[in-house]
C-alpha cells in the first residue's frame, strides 16, 4: 500500500470509530432510559479512547511527515495533511496521564458547578474553576504560541485566528454597538409581543419547528428531528445529520427559532462532499463558520420579513388564534431587544456584548490578571458597562455558563465570530443574488442554500476561517458588515 492509501485507510477507520462513538452521544442525549447511563459511559469511554489511539499513533505521525515531505501533493491532499498534521501535534502536546487527570478534574468541575449553580454558590464552585485555568494554562503552554497563551487556546475552536487580532474585531464593534443598544432602549418603539403570550401545543410546535426545517430544505432523507432538553447538531456519519429540539408550552417562537438553528448547521453538514471524507476535510472549517450557518439561517433569514411573508401562513395554520396577525406583526414580535442576564436568551444585538465580556475575563483569567475569587465582581462591572443591567445572584451571573466549568476556555469567541460571520456572508450573498429576498418570500430559500453550499459547505476544513471569508467575501472578517445590518434592521423595527 502507497503512503497516501494507507493514510487515507487510517483516517477512515478513525472516522468510522468517531461515528460510531456520536451515534451512541446521540442515543444518551434522547432516547436512552435512565438506567443505561452508566454502561453507555463505559462503552463511549473505550470507543474514544481507541479513536483517539489512533489519532495519536507513532503510525499516523510517520505518514504525515512523509507526506509532508512530498513535493508533488495535489492541493487537497496538501490541505489534508496540513489539518490533520495539526491536530496530531495538539493531540500529541498533552501528555495522556496529565490529560487523564484533567478529565477527571472536569468531571468533578462539572457536577460542582452544578451544585453551585442551584444553590447560587461561587465560592464552593471557585477552587473547581481555578484548577480548571491552572489546566488550561499548562494546555497553553504545552501547545505553544506566539504572543498570548489565549492563542494557543482560541486555536482548538478558530484556527489561525489571535487575541490581538480579535481585539482589531472586537473594539470597533464595541465602540458601536453599546451607544446603538442605549439609543435604542432610550428612543425606540419596542414591537408589540402581547400577542405571543399564551399556551401553545407542543405537538403543534413540533410540526411548526418540521415545516420550518422543509422551509429551509434541511433534508429529512438524510437526517431527523428528535426532542432533547439542550438542541444539538449532530453528525452521525455519511447521509446522516440529525438536529434535536425542544419546545415549551408559552414560548411559541422559541422552538422555531431553534429549530432553523441548529437547521442551519444540519445543512452545513449535509452539505459537506463525501471525497472530503477520507482526508479528514469533512467536517465544519471552525467553530464559529459552524455557528455562521446556524446564525444565517435563525436571523438573517429567519427573523427576516420576506421570511415571515412566505411562512406566516403556516404558523396561522398551526395556531388559528395567530391568523389574523400579519407577516410584519410576527416579524416584529420575533426581533424583540432586550438587555438581560442570559447569554442563551439574548437577541441579535445584545448577544455579542454578552461574549465580550467573556472573552476579556477570559484572557485576563489565564494570564493572571485577574484572580478566580475576584471574578464575580469583574462580571458585574462588565455586564453594568456592555448591557446596563447586574445580575443579584452569582446564578445569573458567573455561573451561568457551563463552559469554564468544563474547562473550555477560549471557545466563547467563535459564537461572536459566528454572528459576524454571519453578517459578512449575508451581505455578499445579497450582493450576488440581487433578488434574494423575493426568492425567501416566494418560499425558494433554495437559492440562497445553494449558494451557501458552493462557497462554504463544499470546501469542507480545506481553508482556515480567515481564509475561508477572503475568498467568499473579497475581505478578511470585519464587524462593520454586522453593525450596519443592526443599526438598518433594528433601527427600521425600532422606528428610529
Ligand atoms: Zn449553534
Amino acid at each position: 500500500m502507497d503512503t497516501l492509501t494507507e493514510y487515507k485507510a487510517l483516517l477512515s477507520d478513525i472516522d468510522k470509530l468517531n461515528s460510531a462513538v456520536s451515534l451512541l452521544q446521540w442515543d444518551q442525549r434522547t432516547y436512552i432510559p435512565a438506567g443505561g447511563h452508566a454502561g453507555r459511559a463505559e462503552v463511549l469511554g473505550k470507543l474514544s479512547k481507541m479513536a483517539f489511539e489512533l489519532a495519536t499513533s507513532d503510525r499516523l505521525g510517520d505518514l504525515i511527515a512523509s507526506l509532508e515531505g512530498v513535493d508533488d501533493l495535489p492541493e487537497l491532499e496538501r490541505a489534508s495533511v496540513r489539518v490533520v498534521g495539526r491536530d496530531y501535534r495538539r493531540n500529541k502536546a498533552i501528555p495522556p496521564d496529565l490529560f487523564e487527570r484533567f478529565t477527571i478534574a472536569r468531571v468533578n468541575s462539572e457536577s460542582a458547578w452544578e451544585q453551585s449553580k442551584d444553590s447560587s454558590d461561587f465560592a464552593s464552585f471557585a477552587p473547581h474553576l481555578s484548577e480548571m485555568v491552572r489546566y488550561a494554562q499548562q494546555f497553553a503552554e504545552l501547545y505553544g504560541y506566539d504572543e498570548s497563551p489565549y492563542d494557543a487556546l482560541l486555536e482548538e475552536y478558530e484556527p489561525g485566528m489571535t487575541a490581538a487580532r480579535l481585539r482589531t474585531i472586537i473594539e470597533p464593534l464595541k465602540a458601536k454597538l453599546v451607544p446603538f443598544l442605549r439609543h435604542l432602549m432610550e428612543d425606540g418603539s419596542a414591537p408589540d409581543t402581547s400577542f405571543l403570550r399564551g399556551s401553545f401545543s407542543i405537538e403543534a410546535q413540533r410540526d411548526l419547528a418540521t415545516e420550518a426545517l422543509r422551509a429551509i430544505a434541511y433534508d429529512f432523507d438524510t437526517g431527523r428531528m428528535d426532542d432533547t432538553t439542550h438542541p444539538f447538531t449532530i453528525e452521525i456519519g455519511p447521509g446522516d445529520v440529525r438536529v434535536t429540539n425542544r419546545y415549551h408550552e408559552d414560548l411559541i417562537l422559541s422552538g422555531l427559532f431553534s429549530a432553523l438553528h441548529e437547521g442551519g448547521h444540519a445543512l452545513y453538514g449535509q452539505g459537506i462532499p463525501e471525497t472530503l471524507r477520507p482526508l479528514g476535510l469533512a467536517d465544519g472549517a471552525s467553530y464559529g463558520i459552524h455557528e455562521s450557518q446556524s446564525r444565517l439561517w435563525e436571523n438573517m433569514v429567519g427573523r427576516s420579513l420576506p421570511f415571515w411573508r412566505c411562512f406566516h401562513n403556516k404558523i396561522a395554520d398551526a395556531f388559528p388564534a395567530l391568523g389574523g396577525r400579519s407577516p410584519e406583526d410576527l416579524c416584529g414580535a420575533a426581533n424583540v431587544v432586550q438587555p438581560s442576564l442570559i447569554r442563551v436568551e439574548a437577541d441579535e444585538v445584545t448577544y455579542n456584548l454578552h461574549i465580550m465580556l467573556r472573552f476579556e475575563l477570559e484572557v485576563a483569567l489565564l494570564a493572571g490578571d485577574l484572580d478566580v475569587m475576584g471574578l464575580p465582581d469583574a462580571w458585574r462591572d462588565g455586564m453594568r458597562r456592555y448591557l446596563g443591567v447586574e445580575p443579584t445572584c452569582h446564578a445569573d451571573g458567573v455561573l451561568q455558563d457551563v463552559h469554564w466549568s468544563a474547562g473550555l476556555i477560549g471557545y466563547f469567541p467563535s459564537y461572536m465570530l459566528g454572528n459576524l460571520y454571519a453578517a459578512q456572508l449575508y451581505a455578499t450573498a445579497r450582493r450576488e443574488l440581487p433578488d434574494l429576498d423575493k426568492q425567501i418570500e416566494g418560499g425558494r430559500a433554495t437559492v440562497l442554500l445553494e449558494w451557501l453550499r458552493e462557497k462554504i459547505h463544499h470546501q469542507g476544513r480545506i481553508y482556515e476561517p480567515e481564509t475561508l471569508i477572503q475568498r467568499v467575501t473579497g475581505e478578511p472578517p470585519r464587524s462593520t458588515f454586522f453593525v450596519d445590518y443592526v443599526t438598518e434592521k433594528y433601527g427600521r423595527v425600532y422606528s428610529l
